[in-house]
């Protein structure tokens, strides 16, 4: 929303106006804001991290104090004393040193800013740094969508391929573990006969609000015994992820960007899923998908659903690789007679 502001403030001002940010927060954020931007700054972040004994670093992220083995920075705080000995000191020592630790870092990077602008490199730059937390690349969207306008202030065009440099994370081997373990290691509960396929949200398994919603309607539904349904999440990233195993690591832990949702992250997806039906896709008579046209976000809001979800490819692939009934439905309420019909037959 602050890049959005931002930008549209930008847009609107004369460019030779400068633009000042107050609060600007972490320094991995600080390249995002100058290319959306912003010309000056100001940031507490600094002292008020340091008074949680937290430690900025650019390539990781915010550490705490306490997990801390060894300091990666060059400044006089960190060459001067090891996290050990720091741990040591009293407490205001202690957060003072931080915080001349963070405020050393958080200038470094304005100088490495400056550097890249006058490089041209800004663009590079802010493509590492939003790699710091998938939020930030998120958010980093935002600039994206403003290219054709941006572009025009661009002494040479860059195509910028890194974009989907984020699904590079699908190739993780945590993901490929994953997929062994729900081949090999998996069973589907017994006496179940149906499954049910969800998508998953914009957050993990039950913290969304309409995942929860839909189990609540399966759990207290008077027509199928609860026994005989199966629940399953269907994650961009790691394929089907038994309701069950949703609140296990990684599967509850895990926050993906939204290009993970993108057509390129779908073949990902599909491959995903393939071994699951190979392994566990006798267990199930019937198989219905929900593809909601809209759901509840986590901030409450009703939004459309996207047609870019890999759900909406899977029913194809089901009913060719495994020979299930495989109907979708956009509302819950419907699949229970679906499943019921097999029942007179
Ligand atoms: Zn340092």
């Amino acid at each position: 929303v602050t890049l959005q502001i931002l930008l549209t403030a930008k847009k609107i001002l004369n460019p030779s106006k400068p633009i000042h940010m107050f609060g600007l927060g972490l320094p991995q954020f600080f390249s995002l804001a100058v290319a959306s931007g912003c010309d000056l700054m100001d940031s507490a972040a600094y002292i008020l991290f340091a008074r949680e004994k937290r430690y900025f670093t650019l390539s990781t992220g915010t550490k705490k104090l306490e997990e801390i083995e060894e300091f990666p920075c060059h400044c006089p705080v960190c060459t001067q004393y090891t996290p050990s000995e720091l741990r040591e000191l009293e407490e205001p020592s202690q957060i003072e040193l931080l915080a001349r630790h963070n405020l050393y870092l958080s200038f470094s990077e304005l100088r490495t800013i400056r550097q890249a602008i006058k490089e041209g490199n800004l663009w590079e730059l802010v493509e590492q740094r939003i790699r710091n937390h998938p939020s930030l690349v998120d958010a980093a969207q935002v600039l994206y969508k403003e290219s054709p306008y941006i572009e025009r202030f661009e002494k040479v065009y860059k195509s910028h391929g890194r974009m989907f440099s984020s699904i590079e994370s699908l190739q993780r081997p945590i993901i490929q573990r994953y997929l062994l373990r729900i081949q090999n290691n998996y069973r589907v509960p017994e006496g179940v006969d149906f499954l049910i396929i969800v998508p998953e949200l914009d957050v993990r398994g039950k913290s969304s609000p309409s995942v929860k919603e839909w189990i609540n309607l399966i759990d207290n539904n008077m027509v199928i015994s609860r026994e005989r349904l199966h629940v399953v999440l269907l994650s961009p990233v790691f394929g089907i992820i038994p309701l069950e195993l949703s609140e296990t690591f990684p599967l509850a832990q895990y926050e993906r960007s939204n290009l993970m949702t993108s057509k390129h992250a779908q073949e990902h997806c599909l491959k995903m899923i393939s071994p699951f039906f190979k392994s566990h896709g006798k267990s199930y008579n019937k198989c219905a998908i929900i593809v909601p046209e809209e759901y509840t976000n986590q901030f409450d809001e009703v939004v459309k659903f996207t047609e870019d979800h890999p759900i909406n490819e899977i029913k194809s692939y089901i009913e060719k690789e495994t020979k299930i009934n495989c109907t979708q439905f956009k509302h819950i309420q419907e699949i229970f007679e679906f499943f019921k019909i097999t029942e007179s037959l």
